[in-house]
Parts: C-alpha cells; structure tokens; sequence
C-alpha cells in the first residue's frame, strides 16, 4: 500500500491526467506528470512537472526516481517509454496490456479469444487484402488503422461507392484492419475498476452518443433491459480478469437486437465515466488511484440518474450558461485555444434534468 504523501508518476497530461491528480490530492497523494506538450492541462494542478518527449531516456529516468508508483492518462505512450520505466518503477497498469490495446487488431483478437462478440473484422495489410476482406465481410464497412486511431481519426468509412484504393490511401496505407459496420441500437460502456487483489468493481453502465466521432453526452442508466447491463459488467470482468489488469479501464459497446459486441477497450479512465465525479460516491478517477496505490476499492453508489454533456470547441462559450443552470455541475479543464474537436471541459447534469 502507498502511504499518504507518496508521489504517483502519470505520463500524459491532459485533462484525464489533471481529473487523476485532483483526486489523488483529495486522498493525500502528490502527483508528477509527464508529458511532451508545455500547455498540458495537467500540468497546473500538480506538485511537480516534467516537460519532455517519451523517447528522452535522462528524463524518464529522473521522473522515475521521482515517483513511487507510474501510470497513464493516454493509451498511445509509446511501448519502449513504458518498458524502460517498468524496469525502474512498478507501471500499472501492466506496459504489456498496453501493448495489446494500442493495435485494434491484437486487441480485438485478445477479445474474440474469450469468446466475447465483436463486429466481424478483417487484418489489413494491403489493396489485396482489403478487397477480399470486403468480399468476406460485406459492405458498409470500417476500415481502421491498426495503431494511434482515437476519436475517430485513422478511419474511414466504406460503402457500395466507395472506391477501396481511395480508402486504402485515406488511411495512409498503413496496417490496417475493417470491420463491417454496425446498424446499432446504442452505444454504451462500461467503466470499472480492478484492485491488486482481483476484487472488480464496476459503475453503471452508461450510454453515449457521439458526434463527428466523438464522445458529445452520456446519461446513465443507459436505456436497456437490467439482464444486458448485467452481461457488460460480466464482460467487462472477463476481460480484466484474463489481463490480470489492475486500475480503472473501459469497455466500448455497440447494442444490437439485445446483444453487445464489443467495439474497444481503453486502459485507462474514460471520458463516459465522468458522470462519477459528481453523481456517485467515488469517482473513477478515485477509484484508479485506489487502485493503484493498493488502497482498498470504494463500492460505487450513484446518485439518481445523470447526463454528462462534453463541452467541445466553442461550446465552452457557454460555460456561463452552465454556471447559471440549476442542478449542472461545471468542468473546466483550464485549455487555452477551443479549437475545433478539442475538448474544453463537461458538465454534469444532476437529477436527470
Ligand atoms: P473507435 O475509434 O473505434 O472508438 O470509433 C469511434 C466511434 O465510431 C464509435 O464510438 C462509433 O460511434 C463509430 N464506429 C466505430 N466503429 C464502428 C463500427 N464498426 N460500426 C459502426 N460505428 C462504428
């Protein structure tokens, strides 16, 4: 267990890495961020920085005799980063999960191996292959990038008039794998938390709708009969428990004719759990830290039925009408340029309003 006044090392400083340090505070804890970019979000709330590149082998090694313990707020650190740090500091989660997760095709793999739905997917690794994928698989499709696709970037959609060379040079040519898409009812996911010790805790399952492809509201409970939101959080604890994983992490889910295919994990806290901040009895970002000091996790008791609205771009413009609303609870994370696609800062909706 860490004691109090221990210093947990994040890499990555965004706003996930910012809500992490807020609460690690709450709990006594200090924080000391990596992160290439000097306007990183995190950076201000936190008792130490360092601004560097993940490649910088002096300054991964000083943050590591910094810190007791090391995690991440951003799934793309590079793997060498994580492996060399991994040998100075215990870096949970595991660099090995990390691994897995950052090529959609290893990961998808790793989920269709325990028997967990996915949509069918092809590997991609060329014109050829893509063509016959798209024979096998039918069409509209998805094709991804295998790796450092989020948010929608890396993919592009294929339909009967698509042209499958344009689309191949749309991602760049780069490995690759399609995926047919999916006419789904909803999407949902499932935020939990695993402790050293394998106890699983999970939040309820929330819905999310996106727009341009990113994360624009979530609101839980998500609209589904109680024996699906059970099936999701018995996914979600297969999942962690054949990854030995330990902190908090997501499982992205299409509904389909009451059944979840499982679209993506993110190792890591999640834009759709953080409705927690405000509407439950602990937060994600709360129990990661649990987690990951080896603290005993929090059973989650959420507060009534919630939304959580992100604020993208120019709608932090309206953070003044948020102030005024009642029941809303206002996230700023302190970014300078709202830029299109950026996300600014959430609000909570409390009581279902
Ligand atoms: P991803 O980068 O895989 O998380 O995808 C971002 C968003 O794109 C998802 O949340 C969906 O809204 C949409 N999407 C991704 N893959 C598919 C698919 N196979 N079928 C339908 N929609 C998809």
């Amino acid at each position: 267990m860490l004691e109090s006044g221990s210093t947990i090392g994040i890499l990555g400083g965004g706003q996930l890495g910012r809500m992490l340090a807020l609460a690690a505070a709450r709990l006594g804890l200090r924080c000391h961020v990596f992160a290439p970019s000097p306007d990183s979000c995190a950076f201000d709330v936190v008792h130490r920085v360092t601004c560097a590149d993940y490649a910088d082998a002096g300054a991964l090694d000083r943050f590591a005799a910094d810190v007791d313990v090391i995690t991440y707020e951003f799934e793309n650190v590079p793997a060498e980063a994580a492996s060399f740090l991994a040998s100075r500091k215990p870096v949970i989660p595991d660099p090995d999960i990390l691994a897995i997760t950052q090529d959609r095709l290893s990961e998808k793999d790793f989920i269709a191996k325990l028997g967990i739905q996915t949509a069918r997917y092809a590997s991609i690794s060329s014109l050829d292959t893509l063509e016959c994928a798209i024979e096998a698989i039918g069409l509209p499709a998805v094709l991804k990038t295998r790796r450092f696709g989020y948010d929608g970037k890396g993919q592009v959609s294929i339909r009967e008039d698509t042209d499958p060379a344009a689309a191949w040079r749309g991602i760049g040519q780069q490995p690759a794998i399609v995926e047919s898409f999916v006419l789904f009812e909803r999407e949902v996911s499932i935020v939990a938390a695993r402790a050293q010790n394998g106890r699983i805790e999970c939040f309820d399952l929330t819905e999310n709708e996106h727009r341009d492809h990113i994360l624009a509201r979530s609101r839980v409970p998500a609209r589904v009969p109680d024996a699906l939101a059970r099936e999701a959080q018995a996914i979600a604890e297969k999942i962690a428990a054949a990854f030995g994983y330990v902190g908090v992490f997501a499982v992205e889910m299409f509904v389909l004719s009451q059944k979840l295919l499982v679209n993506e994990i993110a190792p890591r806290v999640h834009n759709s759990g953080h409705w927690t901040i405000d509407g439950a009895s602990v937060s994600q970002f709360e129990q990661h830290i649990r987690a990951i000091a080896g603290w005993p996790l929090a059973k989650p008791r959420r507060h009534g039925a919630l939304e959580m609205i992100n604020l993208i771009g120019d709608e932090v413009k309206d953070a003044e009408r948020w102030l005024r609303h009642p029941g809303a609870c206002l996230h700023l994370y302190g970014k300078s340029a709202p830029r299109p696609g950026r996300k600014m800062g959430h609000v909570t909706l409390l009581g279902g309003d």
